[in-house]
């Protein structure tokens, strides 16, 4: 099973803690579709005969396009990949471009699950992030899109965002909760190098909470996700029923993808693929007839303690079978899940390498003992 992933580098506005590749020029919007399609010409190939399963619109904000340009784009795909056997198509989507008629426009794409990049319910988040919608937009975009993709939506919330209240956040998760949204992914605020952010830490013109705070915040959300009959199928990610994201899952247990689109990564098994980061060159490359990407070998260790790494943040955990293809069990290896079983942080069920609860709380420092160094 593969996936393809679509880079749409284009925003309304910046928002302030955002490091994603974007740019707010959006009449460059015609010749990046023209370069897309080239470049999805040029790599037709690259999955061979895996089964494409997933395809997902990310960004930057994919729902920035209109339902004309993403239906281009979407003709254009089927002509070169093969895509009948797809079972999640998702579009990212942020509130200010949810309405009827685009919600209409997008179903009769394909397009099967929306995400929503919500983050906060509260006003003044808003404006310090300068995200581009209200909260009485956000709302509003959140019960409409849930009428029309029911049961296949998926919500951003963050955490960790300067002031927040334990009360504020646990209203914000409860208020996804009323809507019955059957899909959250939570992430802590994090502070990236170059962003406006970054900046404002410097010059301390905001202050962040500390990590004893955020802790208390993670707990209220695994507290909230397990009262309400949500599993923590990854460790930022929470569904219904299990209603997965499947694109996502793939990246995690390490399944091959093609990533088109400035800034978009591909994975073949051995050997990652980078495209440029700059809309510019991009579309010049591919003009020319060439591709805009840098490609690096991954040695057997980054192979191995990745699978490690994203393997054990979710419920499937490691497949021991893919780890030891890559590099055979060692006497090292055999000592730190000893070690690891005996603190009850760690399990082995069906080849499958599995955190405990207990070890859940622990992930990146486990990860570190098994790797292969
Ligand atoms: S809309 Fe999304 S991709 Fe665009 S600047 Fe904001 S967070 Fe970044």
């Amino acid at each position: 099973m593969a996936g393809i992933y679509i880079h749409i580098p284009f925003c309304k506005q910046k928002c302030t803690y955002c490091d994603f590749h974007f740019s707010i020029q959006t009449k460059g919007i015609p010749n990046f579709i023209s370069g897309l399609k080239k470049e999805v010409v040029l790599r037709k190939d690259f999955l061979g005969n895996q089964t494409i399963k997933t395809l997902y619109f990310g960004g930057g904000t994919p729902s920035l396009l209109s339902p004309t340009e993403l239906k281009e784009i979407v003709a254009h795909l089927k002509l070169y990949l093969k895509l009948d056997e797809l079972v999640e198509f998702t579009l990212e989507a942020n509130p200010e471009d949810i309405q009827l008629e685009n919600l209409l426009a997008w179903k009769e794409i394909g397009i099967n699950r929306l995400s929503i990049g919500l983050q906060s319910l509260k006003e003044e988040d808003m404006k310090w992030m300068n995200r581009a919608h209200s909260i009485a937009q956000g709302k509003h975009a959140i019960e409409l899109a849930n009428q029309i993709f029911p049961n296949a939506i998926t919500v951003d919330l963050m955490y960790g965002i300067p002031q927040l209240s334990e009360e504020e956040w646990r209203t914000h998760i409860q208020y996804l909760i009323a809507q019955n949204i059957s899909h959250i992914s939570a992430y802590c605020l994090t502070v990236e190098p170059k962003t406006i952010l970054s900046n404002w830490v410097k010059t301390k013109k905001i202050t962040l909470d500390d990590d004893d705070q955020h802790a208390k915040q993670f707990e209220i959300l695994l507290e909230e996700m397990t009262k309400h009959g949500y599993e923590q199928y990854e460790i930022s990610n929470f569904a219904k029923n299990q209603q997965y994201a499947i694109h996502n899952s793939s990246y995690w247990l390490g399944a091959h993808y093609l990533g088109l689109g400035p800034s978009a990564h591909s994975f073949d098994g051995k050997k990652r693929y980078w495209n440029v980061a700059n809309n510019q060159h991009y579309f010049q490359a591919l003009a020319n007839g060439s591709l805009p990407l840098e490609i690096e070998e991954l040695s057997k260790e980054n192979r191995y303690n990745e699978l490690i790494l994203t393997g054990l943040r979710t419920k499937w955990g490691v497949n021991l079978k893919q780890l030891f293809n890559i590099a055979p069990r060692n006497h090292q290896f055999d000592t730190s899940l000893l070690a690891l079983k005996a603190k009850n942080w760690m399990k082995e069920e069906n080849d499958f390498l599995i955190l405990t609860e207990a070890g859940k709380l622990f992930a990146d420092r486990i990860s570190q003992e098994l790797f292969l160094i």
